[in-house]
């Protein structure tokens, strides 16, 4: 069943008219949803019963039920969401000095398979509705005001599980919600959609007259580098990625960031720095790299590079004229990394499964033994 939180303000008044009702009532409905954050369909008392019925026989309200909440001393705390269809996403909330950001799951697994990363273990299973990636912002918005401190989300980052360009309509969709300004009103310069590099979709996404950041996971400034660790290269290679890049800075005038993470001998020493500069030269102005020390995952060999490489490289790029920052961890400690704490979970889920079949075996098997016994 969808959630209520898929349907825009348009859709709820449609589907209002549609059972003969006043289409004023979505501006009520999207009250109770958006700006009272209401956990359920009996709170909204001023919708009339027949309404709420209808409603509650065709969408479920909230698709999420909780699984943990993890909290870091730096306060960024984790989510693991269970769905109606049992499958595990996780949203993870961070605190900075500019507001609350909320990162975002789009789709259970990802195909895009990228080698460093949790996420792209598990091959993609269907993407989220946007009422599902709705509601992890409501939820946390709820959790916030059951802390009684008066904090809102005023962030989105488009950055968990997931590619968000592979399932493109139900991301919009989302974004539409929630920057809406009957809806949560989270200017669309406070949102950020981070891609792999899937060009068709930049050049779309370049044409939607939105003014939402993009980030692009470039992680390597060569082919040969990024095929490496990303096979999604392989399809649309730097030069084709590139072009697209230009097309959206081109029609929207926006500045992009290219995130790079620093991964230890693949692509941190001096020389991949310089070429990243010279790649980025002709838009320098309109680029911002987004330096991410790499975050160890148990599945996979690979390690963050030293903070002397680190340095080296940031130097590098700002010597050559690069905007650049080093990116602040968040919630170091409870695996805050993409899909790390899904991951981290299926694996105890399995280890469990497989300790208790043992356990079976043994008590069938030592049962088998006491009837031979008796027999
Ligand atoms: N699929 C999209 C968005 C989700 S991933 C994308 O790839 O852009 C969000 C960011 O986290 C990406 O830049 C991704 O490369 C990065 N990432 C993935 N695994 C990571 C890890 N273990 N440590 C640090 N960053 C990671
Ligand atoms: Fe998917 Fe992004 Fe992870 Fe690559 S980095 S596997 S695109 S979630």
């Amino acid at each position: 069943m969808k959630s209520i939180y898929s349907l825009s303000l348009d859709e709820m008044q449609d589907w209002l008219e549609d059972k003969g009702e006043k289409p004023y009532r979505a501006d009520q409905i999207w009250q109770w949803l958006y700006r009272h954050h209401v956990a359920s369909y009996d709170e909204m008392t001023n919708i009339p019963k027949t309404i709420l019925d209808q409603l509650k026989q065709e969408f479920i309200f909230s698709p999420l039920r909780t699984q943990i909440i993890q909290k870091a001393q730096d306060q960024t705390t984790k989510f693991l969401f269970e769905l109606q269809d049992h499958s595990m996403i996780e949203t993870v909330l961070m605190y900075h000095h500019y507001g609350i950001s909320v990162c975002v799951t789009t789709q259970i697994g990802c195909n895009i398979g990228c080698k460093f990363c949790a996420s792209g273990l598990i091959p993609k299973v269907r993407d989220l509705e946007a009422g599902e990636i709705v509601a992890q912002i409501m939820f946390i918005q709820r959790y916030l005001n059951q802390q009684a401190k008066g904090e809102k989300v005023s962030h989105i980052v488009v950055m968990g599980i997931g590619e968000p360009f592979d399932n493109y309509d139900n991301v919009l969709q989302f974004i539409r919600i929630v920057n809406s300004d009957k809806g949560m009103a989270i200017g669309a310069r406070h949102i950020t959609v981070s891609t792999s590099g899937l060009a068709p979709k930049i050049r779309q996404f370049a044409r939607e007259n939105i003014q939402v950041n993009l980030a692009v996971s470039l992680h390597a400034p060569n082919n040969e580098t990024r095929s490496s660790i990303m096979k999604i290269n392989r399809q649309y290679p730097i030069e084709e990625l590139f072009e697209a890049i230009y097309e959206y800075i081109h029609l929207t005038n926006r500045r992009v960031t290219f995130e790079y993470i620093m991964i230890d001998g693949v692509n941190d020493r001096p020389e991949h720095a310089i070429e990243l500069a010279k790649l980025l030269r002709p838009m320098l102005k309109l680029a911002y790299v987004n330096l991410i020390p790499y975050n160890p995952v148990a599945e996979n060999p690979f390690e963050r590079s030293s903070e002397e490489n680190i340095a080296r490289f940031y130097d590098l790029l700002m010597q050559n004229g690069v905007n650049c920052v080093v990116r602040r961890e968040h919630g170091k400690e409870i695996e805050a990394a993409c899909g790390q704490l899904r991951s981290q979970y299926e694996r105890q889920r399995r280890e469990k499964r497989a300790r208790r079949t043992k356990e079976e075996l043994r008590q069938l098997s030592q049962a088998r033994k006491a009837n031979q016994v008796q027999n």
